[in-house]
Protein backbone atom coordinates (compact mmCIF):
# COMPACT_ATOMS: atom_id res chain seq x y z
CA UNK A 1 0.00 0.00 0.00
CA UNK A 2 2.80 2.21 0.99
CA UNK A 3 4.40 1.99 -3.00
CA UNK A 4 0.79 2.70 -4.38
CA UNK A 5 0.67 6.07 -1.96
CA UNK A 6 3.86 6.85 -3.02
CA UNK A 7 3.12 6.35 -6.83
CA UNK A 8 0.36 8.51 -6.33
CA UNK A 9 2.72 11.40 -5.79
CA UNK A 10 -0.01 12.29 -2.73
CA UNK A 11 1.09 13.23 0.47
CA UNK A 12 -0.40 11.16 2.70
CA UNK A 13 -1.66 12.52 6.50
CA UNK A 14 -1.56 9.30 9.37
CA UNK A 15 -5.18 9.76 9.19
CA UNK A 16 -5.56 9.22 5.53
CA UNK A 17 -2.83 6.23 5.85
CA UNK A 18 -5.62 5.27 8.44
CA UNK A 19 -8.52 5.70 6.01
CA UNK A 20 -6.73 3.89 2.99
CA UNK A 21 -6.25 1.42 5.23
CA UNK A 22 -10.04 0.76 6.19
CA UNK A 23 -10.75 1.01 2.76
CA UNK A 24 -8.42 -2.14 1.99
CA UNK A 25 -9.60 -4.39 4.72
CA UNK A 26 -13.45 -3.69 4.59
CA UNK A 27 -15.83 -6.38 2.79
CA UNK A 28 -17.77 -4.36 1.27
CA UNK A 29 -16.91 -2.64 -1.32
CA UNK A 30 -19.21 0.67 -2.25
CA UNK A 31 -18.72 2.93 0.65
CA UNK A 32 -20.45 6.26 0.56
CA UNK A 33 -18.57 9.22 2.74
CA UNK A 34 -20.99 8.42 6.08
CA UNK A 35 -20.21 4.73 5.62
CA UNK A 36 -16.88 5.74 5.69
CA UNK A 37 -16.88 8.01 8.59
CA UNK A 38 -18.74 5.56 10.91
CA UNK A 39 -16.84 2.87 10.12
CA UNK A 40 -13.33 4.04 11.50
CA UNK A 41 -14.92 5.75 14.04
CA UNK A 42 -16.37 2.70 15.25
CA UNK A 43 -12.62 1.14 15.46
CA UNK A 44 -11.97 3.61 17.19
CA UNK A 45 -10.38 6.23 15.30
CA UNK A 46 -11.94 10.15 16.19
CA UNK A 47 -11.83 11.46 12.49
CA UNK A 48 -14.16 13.85 11.79
CA UNK A 49 -16.70 13.88 8.63
CA UNK A 50 -15.48 16.61 7.38
CA UNK A 51 -12.30 15.16 7.36
CA UNK A 52 -13.16 12.00 5.73
CA UNK A 53 -14.44 14.10 2.81
CA UNK A 54 -11.65 15.76 2.08
CA UNK A 55 -9.04 13.14 1.97
CA UNK A 56 -11.32 11.21 -0.01
CA UNK A 57 -11.47 14.19 -2.24
CA UNK A 58 -7.78 13.97 -2.44
CA UNK A 59 -7.71 10.16 -2.87
CA UNK A 60 -10.35 10.46 -6.41
CA UNK A 61 -8.12 13.40 -7.54
CA UNK A 62 -5.35 10.78 -7.48
CA UNK A 63 -7.17 8.11 -8.92
CA UNK A 64 -6.58 6.01 -5.79
CA UNK A 65 -10.65 6.02 -5.79
CA UNK A 66 -13.60 6.22 -7.98
CA UNK A 67 -16.84 7.50 -7.34
CA UNK A 68 -19.99 6.48 -8.52
CA UNK A 69 -23.30 7.67 -8.21
CA UNK A 70 -26.17 5.66 -8.52
CA UNK A 71 -29.96 6.37 -9.01
CA UNK A 72 -30.58 8.61 -5.59
CA UNK A 73 -27.94 7.71 -3.45
CA UNK A 74 -24.61 9.22 -2.21
CA UNK A 75 -21.56 8.90 -4.23
CA UNK A 76 -19.95 5.89 -3.49
CA UNK A 77 -15.99 4.96 -3.67
CA UNK A 78 -14.29 1.73 -4.19
CA UNK A 79 -10.77 1.39 -5.27
CA UNK A 80 -9.55 1.90 -8.27
CA UNK A 81 -7.39 -1.18 -8.43
CA UNK A 82 -10.13 -3.45 -8.99
CA UNK A 83 -10.63 -4.75 -12.44
CA UNK A 84 -13.03 -2.92 -14.83
CA UNK A 85 -16.34 -4.08 -13.95
CA UNK A 86 -20.37 -3.38 -14.38
CA UNK A 87 -22.61 -2.72 -11.82
CA UNK A 88 -26.15 -4.47 -10.50
CA UNK A 89 -28.10 -2.14 -7.60
CA UNK A 90 -30.71 -3.17 -5.80
CA UNK A 91 -33.49 -0.23 -6.17
CA UNK A 92 -35.11 -1.65 -2.28
CA UNK A 93 -31.92 -2.35 0.40
CA UNK A 94 -29.46 -0.62 -1.94
CA UNK A 95 -27.38 -3.30 -2.58
CA UNK A 96 -24.20 -3.28 -4.89
CA UNK A 97 -23.25 -6.29 -6.50
CA UNK A 98 -19.67 -5.92 -9.13
CA UNK A 99 -19.60 -7.91 -12.45
CA UNK A 100 -17.98 -8.74 -15.00
CA UNK A 101 -18.94 -10.58 -18.30
CA UNK A 102 -16.57 -10.47 -21.33
CA UNK A 103 -19.48 -10.85 -23.81
CA UNK A 104 -21.08 -7.63 -22.79
CA UNK A 105 -17.22 -6.21 -22.77
CA UNK A 106 -17.11 -8.07 -26.54
CA UNK A 107 -19.92 -6.39 -27.77
CA UNK A 108 -19.89 -3.08 -26.56
CA UNK A 109 -16.32 -3.08 -28.40
CA UNK A 110 -17.90 -4.28 -31.38
CA UNK A 111 -21.01 -1.62 -31.19
CA UNK A 112 -18.24 1.24 -30.48
CA UNK A 113 -16.18 0.05 -33.67
CA UNK A 114 -19.08 -0.22 -35.72
CA UNK A 115 -20.10 3.30 -35.28
CA UNK A 116 -16.75 4.78 -35.64
CA UNK A 117 -15.42 5.17 -32.10
CA UNK A 118 -12.69 3.28 -30.00
CA UNK A 119 -13.90 3.50 -25.82
CA UNK A 120 -12.11 5.15 -23.40
CA UNK A 121 -14.32 4.02 -20.46
CA UNK A 122 -17.87 2.69 -20.14
CA UNK A 123 -20.47 2.60 -17.37
CA UNK A 124 -23.41 -0.10 -17.33
CA UNK A 125 -25.46 0.13 -14.23
CA UNK A 126 -28.50 -2.42 -13.99
CA UNK A 127 -31.15 -1.59 -11.40
CA UNK A 128 -33.93 -4.21 -9.99
CA UNK A 129 -34.84 -6.23 -7.17
CA UNK A 130 -32.44 -8.60 -5.27
CA UNK A 131 -34.68 -12.08 -4.79
CA UNK A 132 -34.69 -11.00 -1.37
CA UNK A 133 -36.47 -7.88 -1.56
CA UNK A 134 -38.51 -9.14 -4.46
CA UNK A 135 -39.88 -11.94 -2.21
CA UNK A 136 -40.80 -9.39 0.88
CA UNK A 137 -42.00 -7.16 -1.85
CA UNK A 138 -44.67 -10.20 -3.34
CA UNK A 139 -45.24 -11.16 0.69
CA UNK A 140 -46.16 -7.48 1.60
CA UNK A 141 -48.42 -7.54 -1.50
CA UNK A 142 -50.21 -10.95 -1.10
CA UNK A 143 -49.89 -11.83 -4.41
CA UNK A 144 -47.92 -13.67 -6.14
CA UNK A 145 -46.42 -13.50 -9.45
CA UNK A 146 -47.49 -15.54 -12.37
ZN1 LIG B 1 -32.46 -5.87 -2.12
ZN1 LIG C 1 -18.01 -1.70 -8.14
Amino acid sequence: MQAVLKDSGLKITAQGCKLLEFLTQVDEQHLTIENIYLGLNAQGETIGLHTVHRIMAHFEQAGLVVGRLFESKNTVYELSNKPRHDHLICLTCGKLIDFIDPLIELRLGLAAEHHGMSIHHHSLNMYGHCFACQKALNSKSGKQKV
